[in-house]
């Protein structure tokens, strides 16, 4: 007797087939047999006609990991099909830790703080807490390199020495027997910025022998893309590890066009080593607000940072920096989310409009509040052009990744005008790639935008018995209506979960049965097996 069987859908199995008519039957955690199953007995039928039946997608590119443990349901998550999730993006993990750099570590990744106690110092110490408050879904945890350089090296602006590069890797090392499933950079954060290349091929070189990924947030978007794409490149290519390149972008107007250079340049690596990379459907990024700032002024940690906006001299050297570059508009940036409860009325308005409301110019508007929020304040800011970012997207390289920050308490329980105005990526990336780029604008096969989001994921991760829809697989599995299935969420109201998602299973367990939540946590913390 099967637990559930998904009666008349037409499944697309993850591997860029196209929709076939066939019933799956779950046992247990697993996906127990696929084909012509509609007289089988089941504990529960489920009719899928005029549905297709999926893997449960993977989310290339998350910062879940200290939200998890606030909020393990991760309603977002689940309502948009997503059962894996990759966290410790960007160079922002919260693991490697050090007891003496505890505090400065979390304030600067302030952006993953989440206001839990971050009691854990080995790798295993941190998957273990994880694993313990039973999250909804699966995770893929990769070492963030702001925290195994800060870790070894503090927050100094140098390079490593060759001792320190030894530690680095003898803790990276440690990391991945416990679990990691590779190294993820944020070059345009410190500490990760100060790394030279040479630095970052040899903790890969540490990667690669262990077969697992180098996801690089890579030094910059905009002005200089083509350079940091180079170099991204050649780190994999030196070092021999796989490569993914995080939430793919030309950012800013002057820019706008550049993908299709660097799209060249990824396909031409490709072709004679693993190369992929991902991007979210939407124009806007999110990030800290103090990203705004020069990088110097970022330089040696948030405490020091701080300290500079309180020397009037040194201020006022940063304000000018931001007021004299014309690609800062500052109409186009949203505050997301601020830490204190003064200043919530300002989340959802832009740095122009709240500018006015305190009697200041918008540059120093930006200091007070970073200042006033200890850095834990973020922003949604509209840098990309529509064009780019669907050119991106329906590449055969490109995964998804939402690149979502947090997971806000579930709005069916909470006020969502309590919460802040997290990017809408949170709750709609998936449903939208296939609102948008499937259903509206043919741009992709309903086949393929499933294969970026399951199959080929799967492979990237070296997920064992996930990412398909195959028998003895893990039934990770969504049902959705393809007539329906669209993102809800906007900037303006950010907390609405997706239509058209009816079934979630995670491990062989409904998250989401009919539409509705169920508030099960079946997910796994996955470990890293090798390659
Ligand atoms: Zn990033």
């Amino acid at each position: 007797m099967f637990d559930y069987l998904i009666v008349n859908g037409r499944i697309i199995d993850g591997t860029g087939r196209p929709p076939a008519f066939a019933d799956v039957a779950i046992a247990g955690d697993r996906i127990a047999a696929i084909g012509q199953l509609f007289h089988a007995p089941a504990r529960y039928r489920i009719d899928a006609a005029g549905k297709f039946v999926a893997p449960g997608f993977i989310d290339m590119h998350t910062h879940y990991d200290v939200a998890l443990l606030v909020n393990p349901d991760a309603f977002n998550v689940v309502s948009q099909g997503v059962t894996t999730a990759v966290i410790g993006n960007c160079g922002h993990s919260p693991v490697p830790i050090t007891d003496e750099r505890r505090d400065e570590l979390r304030q600067l990744l302030s952006v993953i703080e989440a206001g839990v106690e971050w009691r854990w110092q080995r790798f295993a110490d941190y998957l273990t807490a994880l694993e313990e408050v039973k999250p909804a879904i699966n995770t893929v945890a990769l070492v963030g390199h702001c925290a195994l350089r800060a870790a070894v090296v503090g927050f100094k602006n140098r390079p490593a020495t060759d001792d320190e590069l030894k530690a680095m890797q003898r803790l990276l090392r440690e990391c991945m027997d416990e679990g990691a499933f590779g190294l993820s950079s944020g070059l345009v954060y410190p500490p990760s910025a100060y790394a030279p290349v040479d630095e970052l091929v040899e903790l890969n070189k540490v990667v690669a022998e262990r077969g697992g990924i180098y996801a690089t947030h890579m030094r910059n978007e905009s002005d200089a893309l083509v350079a940091a794409v180079a170099e991204a490149l050649q780190t994999a290519l030196r070092s021999g590890v796989r490569l993914q390149i995080s939430h793919h972008k030309a950012a800013r107007k002057p820019n706008w066009g550049k993908v299709a250079v660097t799209l060249r340049m990824i396909e031409d690596a490709a072709l004679r080593h693993d190369v992929s990379f991902d991007a979210y459907p939407y124009t806007a990024g999110s990030s800290y607000l103090a990203q705004l700032l020069p990088l110097w002024a970022l330089e040696g940690g948030a405490s020091a940072m701080l300290q500079r906006l309180r020397d009037p001299q040194t201020r006022a050297q940063i304000r000018q920096a931001m007021e004299s570059d014309p690609a800062l508009d500052f109409t186009a940036v949203r505050i997301a989310s601020v830490a204190s409860d003064d200043y919530k009325p300002l989340q959802g308005k832009t740095v122009a409009e709240i500018a006015e409301l305190l009697q200041r110019t918008p540059a120093e508007a930006v200091l007070h509040l970073i200042e006033h929020e200890q850095n834990a304040v973020t922003m949604v800011w509209f840098v990309m052009d529509e064009a780019d970012v669907a050119q991106v997207l329906t590449h055969p390289l490109c995964l998804v990744g939402s690149d979502a920050l947090t997971i806000p308490s579930n709005p069916l329980t909470v006020d969502p005008q309590t919460l802040p105005k997290v990017h809408p990526r949170t709750y709609g990336t998936f449903p939208r790639v296939l609102r948008w780029l499937v259903r509206e604008t043919g741009k992709l096969r309903w086949e393929d935008a499933i294969a970026k989001m399951t199959g080929k994921a799967a492979d990237k991760l070296r997920l064992k018995e996930r990412g398909l829809l195959r028998e003895g697989y893990f039934a990770d599995v969504v049902v959705f209506d393809p007539e329906r299935i669209a993102d809800r969420a906007t900037y303006d109201e950010p907390h609405q979960p997706a239509d058209g998602i009816e079934w979630v299973f995670v491990n062989g367990q409904p998250a989401i049965a009919d539409g509705r939540p169920t508030g099960a946590r079946s997910g796994c913390v996955l470990r890293f097996a090798g390659a």
